[in-house]
């Protein structure tokens, strides 16, 4: 099958960013510190370099950043691509907010991935935490600084935020020194994210998209309320361009200028999700798609919601800490 030639967006750097990256979590349902299985990870990292994957999305928590280096050490020593090719983001965990404890951080995700640096280094959470888990009042000024000192120690070439909320990112473009490139949050039809992302567009700010499929697919091992694969409004699309409800879902992002990171293991998805730079939606098909809106987040860190810089709406039930068992 043919290798598919991935748009890009133009940073805010003056860096480009591939329009679609493999999302690399695999811990659901094991609760975060997971790594595969005989080099499953790497083996579908590799054949995702041969499909046309330049963009891969992994995290210090996912556990993942070794076999994502391996896997591109090895296409690059087998002339595949160049090491310019590929574009890697990465994250800060919540443990290392600290400045000093930033560039530690920093180190261990290159000794973890076998390379020189990193694309794009994002802070996870706009929370810090002490290695215990309990809160630590770090301001995230402070952490954005010390990213800022990564890239002038050439160890990341761009940086950005996850998960904080508009104000938050208001705060890091009036006091930083360098502007974040990009902002990676929750966006599937059921958290269309309009404000935000017109808040990011407005900035110059890249949108990454987490968890794209929403509802579409089982999380935690549960199926949750939501349209699934055979919503009548997805299926009709997918009938209409050939496509399938997945692809329809993931063209709605791009169309609206927005990043998809969907994670996949199988072989076939990881070209199927791929596929879709070879059409386009209307504007009314986006906003049907649009109608989905609930306002839904399966990413809710809630035992986390009494911390100063916690970035979402409060809850009346926290659940415990999974972090502090
Ligand atoms: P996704 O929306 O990517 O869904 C992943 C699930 O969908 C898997 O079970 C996968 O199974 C299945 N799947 C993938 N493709 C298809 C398809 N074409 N048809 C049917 N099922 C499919 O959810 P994630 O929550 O994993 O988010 C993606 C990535 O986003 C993560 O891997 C991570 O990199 C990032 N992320 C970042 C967060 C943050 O805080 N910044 C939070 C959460 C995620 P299978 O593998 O078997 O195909």
């Amino acid at each position: 099958s043919a290798v598919v030639d991935v748009p890009k967006y133009k940073m805010l750097d003056g860096r480009e960013m591939p329009a679609i990256g493999l999302g690399t979590y695999l811990g659901f349902d094991k609760g975060g510190a997971v790594t595969s299985k005989d080099k499953q990870l790497r083996n579908v990292v590799t054949e995702a370099i041969d499909v046309g994957y330049r963009h891969f999305d992994t995290a210090a928590i996912y556990n993942t950043e070794s076999e994502v280096g391996e896997a591109i050490r090895m296409k690059i020593e087998e002339g595949v691509i160049k090491r310019e090719d590929v574009f890697l983001t990465t994250k800060l965990w919540n443990t290392h907010h600290k400045r000093e404890e930033v560039i530690i951080a920093m180190k261990e995700t290159l000794n973890k991935t076998g390379l020189d640096y990193v694309d794009l280094f994002l802070m996870h959470w706009p929370i810090g935490v002490n290695a215990d888990y309990t809160h630590s009042d770090t301001d995230f000024m402070e952490t954005w600084h010390a990213m800022e000192d990564m890239v002038k120690l050439g160890f990341t070439k761009s940086i950005g935020l996850s998960n904080f909320n508009k104000m938050q990112i208001q705060r890091v473009l009036n006091e930083g020194t360098i502007k974040p490139v990009a902002l990676q949050i929750e966006v599937h039809p059921q958290i269309i994210q309009e404000e935000l992302i017109a808040f990011a567009k407005a900035e110059g700010i890249v949108v990454m998209g987490y968890s794209p499929f929403g509802s579409l697919v089982m999380r935690f091992g549960m199926e949750f309320p939501g349209p699934k694969m055979d919503d009548p409004v997805l299926t009709s699309l997918a009938q209409k361009y050939g496509k399938t409800p997945a692809q329809i879902v993931l063209r709605w992002l791009v169309d609206r200028n927005v990043v998809p990171i969907p994670k996949t293991v199988n072989p076939k998805r990881l070209r199927e999700n791929i596929n879709i730079f070879d059409f386009k939606l209307e504007e009314d098909e986006i906003e049907k798609i649009n109608q989905f809106d609930s306002n839904t987040r399966y990413t809710l860190p809630s035992f986390w919601q009494t911390h100063p810089y916690y970035p979402f709406e409060q809850i009346p039930n926290p659940i415990p800490d999974p972090f502090r068992s």
